[in-house]
């Protein structure tokens, strides 16, 4: 990983560490998934840090570091952040979909919802087959803004996802 990577490395790795571990100790996991798993995250960030270097070119490192971890905690969404990683993992099972659907969770919800583990494949799943996989790195620089890059209202879009997931599992 990047170097300059290390100052981000408190706020979302603590989560994912957090929930992971809990995932883990229930679900036998498959240390290959888990390994592309964590890779993704380091790939997202490496996006991130590369594009905030051109943007905040100015800054000296130390300050560099902070503008971007405060930028990457308060605006990348933990929803994203694990569900690109599960869906390059290929973590999904059908049962765990249909388990982590009931409760009808939002985005938002799942930003702070262990489920985001059950259903995050499907929500990047549902993206590349109505959108296609180039919106993916696309999404990643703009953080994650639905409605510029794929053009639809967050509401509609959790709307046909969970149509999607639906039809699908
Ligand atoms: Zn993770």
């Amino acid at each position: 990983m990047n170097s300059n990577a290390n100052g981000t490395s408190r706020g979302p790795k603590e989560f994912h560490f957090l929930w992971t571990n809990w995932f883990n100790s229930i679900f036998p996991n498959d240390p290959i998934k888990t390994a592309i798993h964590e890779f993704t995250h380091c790939v997202q960030l490496n996006i991130l840090i590369k594009k905030a270097q051109v943007e905040l070119a100015n800054g000296d490192k130390d300050q560099f570091d902070k503008l971007f971890e405060d930028k990457f905690v308060n605006k990348y969404p933990q929803w994203f952040w694990e569900a690109i990683c599960d869906y390059e993992a290929g973590i999904v099972n059908s049962m765990s979909v249909k388990y982590g659907m009931r409760k009808h969770l939002s985005l938002k919800d799942l930003n702070k919802s262990n489920q985001i583990y059950n259903v995050g494949y499907t929500i990047i799943e549902y993206i590349v087959e109505k959108w296609g996989k180039d919106k993916l790195p696309i999404l990643i620089t703009s953080y994650v803004d639905i409605n510029a890059v794929l053009g639809v209202s967050e509401s509609d879009f959790e709307k046909g996802w969970a149509d999607f997931v639906d039809e699908k599992y």
